[in-house]
């Protein structure tokens, strides 16, 4: 089983993003988004799809007003179908999609990828159709109101190939059903946190995000004592999506990242 990392393009924001008592609030950001692919001898499985290409030219179109509040740098070439690509990867290549959440910047590829089913926790569904006012801007019909893809709705803890080795985990918090995927490797196990957490330091100092972006902080606080114990328990290595530090810890695709 092989895992490889995709850098899909980002957003400028500020440090008050990831917590808003960060002694480097007013610092510029940049936030990575990425996506991941696992190679699994049953199947080439996509973790996330990143955010929709056409952001890279004309953001206001598809975020409307909300393109206001976040500064997103993207080429075209950021979507999922054209990252994959330049590895060698076509989309008809992946057979299972998973979705940690259906936020824009995690979602917006769906579009290219509904020959395979796509694993979302239930409850996340029905959020992104009627979120809280606070992150209606992050979800986008567009995105995920396609009448063509497979939604394989789960409703908790999932084993994708029964095997142990690819095993979804509810973390809600960010939002009511988010979730990360625990990937067991022969050389280790990372858990692709997505976002249960932007940053692992701010988990480790259970420093909450800015207000929108914390759906419940109760639930996000619990889901970090869950990764905890998980990492502890499988000597797991926990990444995160938006990690600033990306550059140090990740190879990209075409080069696998872990085996
Ligand atoms: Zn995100």
């Amino acid at each position: 089983m092989k895992l490889y990392a995709f850098h899909a393009g980002g957003e400028r924001a500020d440090m008050a993003t990831f917590d808003p008592f960060d002694p480097q609030v007013g610092t510029p950001i940049d936030i990575p988004y990425f996506f991941y692919l696992i190679r699994h001898e049953r199947g080439n499985v996509l973790f996330d799809t990143g955010a929709h290409p056409s952001l890279a030219t004309d953001p206001r179109e598809r975020l409307g007003e909300e393109a206001e509040n976040w500064e997103i740098v993207m080429s075209p070439e950021d979507g999922a179908e054209d990252r994959l690509a330049s590895a060698g990867v076509a989309a008809s290549d992946i057979t299972h999609v998973v979705q940690s959440h259906l936020h824009y910047d995690h979602a917006g590829g769906l579009c290219f990828f509904t020959h395979a089913p796509v694993y979302v926790q239930q409850t996340e569904l029905s959020f992104a159709y009627a979120p809280p006012v606070y992150q209606e801007g992050l979800y986008l019909k567009a995105d995920f109101d396609l009448p063509d893809i497979r939604w394989k709705e789960l409703d908790g803890e999932h084993d994708i190939f029964g095997d142990g080795r690819l095993v979804l985990i509810p973390t809600p918090g960010h939002c009511a059903g988010h979730q990360s995927l625990i990937v067991r490797l022969e050389s280790h196990t990372v858990i692709l946190l997505a976002d249960a957490a932007y940053l692992v330091e701010k988990l480790r100092a259970r420093a909450l995000p800015a207000g929108p972006l914390v759906w419940s902080p109760d639930h996000m606080v619990a889901s970090w004592e869950k990764i905890e114990q998980l990492e502890r328990e499988l000597g797991a290595e926990l990444l995160a999506t938006h990690d600033l530090k990306f550059r140090q810890r990740v190879r990209m695709a075409p080069e696998q990242f872990y085996e």
